[in-house]
């Protein structure tokens, strides 16, 4: 099988990374053609002296500047150059994991030029995923998950229809405050919010897990990736995160996809797609994990469930507005501004603030998106 020619946007930061390692690992199947990062001018010149890759762009201008000058190659420099990798003509599918709005764009771009894209970028199917998954459908491209949860729930449905699901059972670390009283959470320091017990990710992504609304936007993404109204989304706590997410078929039958907790599982699975190839993995050693167990999330202790649910339920421009808003409460988390317990709030009060425009254009969207960080930034 000839390799699959990929385009890397977000090399540098924690997905791109083990994209790189999968890369390295499996020379003969996965190609990188295309690599563009926001400012790390040194990952950059590492991974590209390491991939040599045909097209090369930053969107800080000043760092493609510096960039260009040590790998002597030219460097699309701006957010044009994301678009320009993500239509690049021998470009197989475009892997968007960077982070903010600014990978819609190019997602947008790439299917209408017919790309097949694979999506760990967030915001993608939870600001736009109604209009992401119409035009993939419309272009007859694939949009596959790099997330590990939803990579599991692909394996579990190869292709089933969905109305052959009863329900898609996310599972959720529960993160480090899963055995936190609740009245303890305004004391909550952002170290403690730092700390995952098991996977080791980027810093909004590992306090997004700390508040569960990591796995409130991947409710979103499951419901529109997999064309599942949000009442048939559910989330189990699962703190070994050995077991990455299940499907109940309507006949009651579950199916699971496990693995050792590592991203480079699920990266491997949308590069090489519909086929399975070996790797030099860890294998999973069941004897020494020993217990597998689960538990029902806490409501009450975390609220962005619920939030999730009901950003999901409404649709149109609120799930754009729940990202965004979240996205302002972690800064000024993150800045010591606000306290742990205050996210939840700044995200309920901006939504509860929404009018919200049904099946929006990316337009809409992104008037939302800003609306709602004003807003939060208002209420915080
Ligand atoms: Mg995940």
């Amino acid at each position: 099988m000839k390799p699959k020619n990929v385009v890397l946007l977000g090399t540098t930061g924690s997905i791109g990374v083990s994209t790189q390692k999968v890369a390295a690992d499996l020379p003969e199947r996965v190609r990188i053609v295309g690599m563009a990062s926001r400012e790390s001018v040194d990952g950059m010149e590492k991974a590209v002296r390491q991939f040599q890759p045909l097209k090369v762009a930053m969107t800080n201008r000043e760092k493609a500047r510096e960039l260009e000058a040590k790998i002597k190659q030219p460097v699309l420099a701006g957010e044009r150059g994301l678009v320009e990798l993500a239509t690049m003509p021998e470009a197989d599918i475009v892997l968007i994991a960077i982070v903010g709005t600014a990978g819609l764009e190019p997602a947008l771009a790439a299917i209408r030029a017919g790309k097949d894209i694979a999506v760990a970028s967030k915001e993608i199917l939870v600001m736009a995923g109604e209009l992401v998954m119409s035009e993939a459908k419309k272009h007859r491209v694939k949009v596959l998950p790099v997330d590990s949860e939803h990579s599991a729930i692909f394996q579990c449905l190869e292709g089933r229809e969905p109305a052959t699901v009863k329900r898609l059972i996310l599972t959720a670390s529960g993160g480090p405050f899963r055995q936190t009283p609740r009245e303890e959470f305004k004391k909550i320091t952002l170290a403690q919010a730092l700390k995952h017990p098991s996977w080791n990710m980027g810093q909004k992504i590992t306090i997004d897990s700390a508040t569960l609304f990591n796995k409130g936007l991947e409710m979103i993404e499951a419901r529109w990736l997999f064309d599942v109204e949000i009442d048939r989304v559910d989330v189990v706590v699962h703190p070994q995160s050995v077991v990455h997410s299940m499907v109940e078929f309507v006949d009651g039958s579950i199916l699971a996809q496990l693995s050792v907790p590592d991203m480079r599982y699920p990266i491997q699975y949308a590069l090489t797609w519909p086929g399975r190839v070996p790797n030099s993995m860890p294998p999973t050693d069941f004897a020494k994990i020993g217990t597998l167990t689960f538990e029902e999330p806490d409501p009450v202790k975390f609220p962005s469930l619920r939030l999730a649910h009901t950003a999901g339920r409404t649709g149109g421009t609120m799930p754009a507005v729940f990202n965004a808003a979240n996205e302002v409460a972690v800064a000024r988390f993150v800045a010591g501004q606000i306290q742990f317990l205050q996210i939840f709030e700044t995200v309920e009060r901006t939504m509860n603030a929404h009018r919200p425009v049904a099946h929006p254009t990316l337009d809409a969207i992104l008037d939302a998106d800003l609306w709602a960080r004003k807003e939060a930034e208002r209420a915080v």
